[in-house]
C-alpha cells in the first residue's frame, strides 16, 4: 500500500522565488500520476520534495498514514529514476542494480534473487556483466529502472526518464514503462514536459503552470473537458484552435462571430450558458480541436451550423491524415482532414466545425464557460 497526500505544499527557494504554490493532491495506491507542464513550472521541485531531496517550505506531505516532511529520503521507502540515469560507471550492470541492497546489508542470496528478477522483467539478463559505457541509451535507462525496482519501494518517482533517448526509443520505452506499472502494481509519479508521454502513460495527469495546479484529471477528461485556456492549448497536438469571437445573441439563440464572414450558430445548451452568463455582445475565446473541423461533404451536411469558407495557406500530408492551415480573422487555424482531400494551397474551400464540440472560454479569467 502506498497512498500519498500533499496538503497546501509550497516551495519558496532561498532567493525568495516561489516555485510551487498551494499544491493539493491525493494519490491513491497503484496510481500512475503524471506531472506535466512547460519548463520551470515546478514539476521537478514537487517531485524532489516528495523524494525528500528538497525541503518543503510549508504544507504537509503524507505517505500512507505518516507525516514525512521531516523524514530522511532514505527512510521514505521511495525510489527515484533520473533523466541522466546516474549509474556508477565503474560497476557492472549487476553491481549497479545490487548497490542499494548491499548498502542495506541485505543477504547475498536475497540480493541475487532481486537483481535477477528485475533483470528478467527489464530484459537485461544478458547484460548483467557489462559496464554502463558498453550499453545503449535505452539499455542504460532500463538499468536505472532496474536499480529502482530491486529495492521494491512503495513509490517510484521518475523525472523525465526518457528525455535523453531518441524519438523511436522513447516510444518503445513508453510502452515498457506502462507494462512495468502493470506488473509491479506500485504507485508511480512521473514528471515530463511532453504532453504525449503524459497522455499515454498516466492514469491521472496534473497540469502545472507557474507553480500552480491548473487541472488534475484523466487523460480523456483533460482532452475533452479542459477547464481553462492553458490546459486547452497545452494538451493535444496539433493544438486546439483558439480564436477570439464575439457572442451574438438573438432571443434564446446565440452565434459566435469569429470573423465578418465566419459566424457559427451554437447548440441550444451552449447558447443558454452564454446568454445566462451575460456574455451577449462580449468577446470570448472559442476553442475547437483540429479533428473537429472537416472538409468532407457528409460532415459539412451534418454540421451546417458550423459551415464556413476559407483559403488554404499550408497543406501538410502526415500519411494517415492531412493538416490544412488557414486564417480566420488573421488567426492561424488548423483542420485535421482525410488524406483523400482534394484541397491544396491557395484553394478556397468549405469547412465545417462540429458546433457541439466547441469550447468557449472567458477571455479575461481564461476559465471555461461551456
Ligand atoms: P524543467 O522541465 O525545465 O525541468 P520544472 O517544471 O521541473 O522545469 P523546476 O525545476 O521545478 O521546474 O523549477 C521551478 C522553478 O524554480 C524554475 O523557475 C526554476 O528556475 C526555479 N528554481 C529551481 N531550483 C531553484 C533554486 N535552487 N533556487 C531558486 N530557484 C530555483
Amino acid at each position: 500500500m502506498a497512498s500519498l497526500s500533499l496538503k497546501n505544499v509550497c516551495k519558496v527557494y532561498s532567493n525568495g522565488f516561489v516555485a510551487v504554490k498551494d499544491f493539493n493532491l491525493e494519490i491513491a495506491d497503484k496510481e500512475f500520476i503524471i506531472f506535466v507542464g512547460p519548463s520551470g513550472c515546478g514539476k521537478s521541485t514537487t517531485l524532489r520534495m516528495i523524494a525528500g531531496l528538497e525541503e518543503i517550505s510549508s504544507g504537509e506531505l503524507w505517505i500512507d498514514d505518516k507525516l514525512v516532511n521531516d523524514v530522511e529520503p532514505k527512510d521514505r521507502d521511495i525510489a527515484m529514476v533520473f533523466q541522466n540515469y546516474a549509474l556508477y560507471p565503474h560497476m557492472t550492470v549487476y553491481d549497479n542494480m545490487a548497490f542499494a541492497l548491499k548498502l542495506r546489508k541485505t543477504p547475498k542470496a536475497e540480493i541475487d534473487e532481486a537483481v535477477r528478477k528485475a533483470a528478467k522483467i527489464l530484459d537485461l539478463e544478458h547484460l548483467l556483466d557489462r559496464k554502463p559505457k558498453a550499453l545503449s541509451g535505452g539499455q542504460r535507462q532500463r538499468v536505472a529502472m532496474g536499480r529502482a525496482i530491486v529495492r521494491s519501494p512503495k513509490v517510484f518517482l521518475m523525472d523525465e526518464p526518457l528525455s535523453n533517448l531518441d524519438a523511436k526509443l522513447r516510444v518503445q520505452m513508453r510502452v515498457e514503462i506502462s507494462k512495468l506499472h502493470q506488473s509491479l502494481e506500485t504507485t508511480i509519479i512521473y514528471v515530463t514536459h511532453d504532453q504525449t508521454e503524459a497522455m499515454t502513460l498516466g492514469t491521472r495527469i496534473v497540469v502545472l503552470k507557474d507553480g500552480v495546479i491548473q487541472q488534475v484529471d484523466t487523460p480523456q477528461n483533460l482532452y475533452n473537458l479542459p477547464e481553462n485556456l492553458f490546459v486547452a492549448g497545452f494538451i493535444g497536438s496539433p493544438q486546439m484552435n483558439l480564436i477570439d469571437a464575439e457572442v451574438v445573441a438573438n432571443g434564446s439563440e446565440a452565434s459566435l462571430k469569429l470573423a465578418e464572414d465566419v459566424v457559427i450558430k451554437l447548440p441550444a445548451d451552449k447558447a443558454k450558458k452564454l446568454i445566462d452568463g451575460g456574455y451577449a455582445g462580449k468577446t470570448v475565446v472559442a476553442g475547437i480541436r483540429p479533428e473537429d473541423i472537416k472538409d468532407d461533404e457528409e460532415f459539412i451536411e451534418a454540421h451546417a451550423d458550423g459551415k464556413f469558407q476559407t483559403v488554404v495557406k499550408v497543406y501538410e500530408l502526415l500519411g494517415a491524415e492531412v493538416n490544412l492551415h488557414y486564417d480566420i480573422n488573421g488567426q492561424t487555424c488548423t483542420a485535421k482532414v482525410n488524406p483523400r482531400t482534394s484541397a491544396r494551397v491557395k484553394d478556397t474551400i468549405t469547412l465545417a466545425m462540429a458546433v457541439e464540440r466547441i469550447h468557449v472560454f472567458d477571455k479575461e479569467t481564461e476559465q471555461i464557460i461551456t
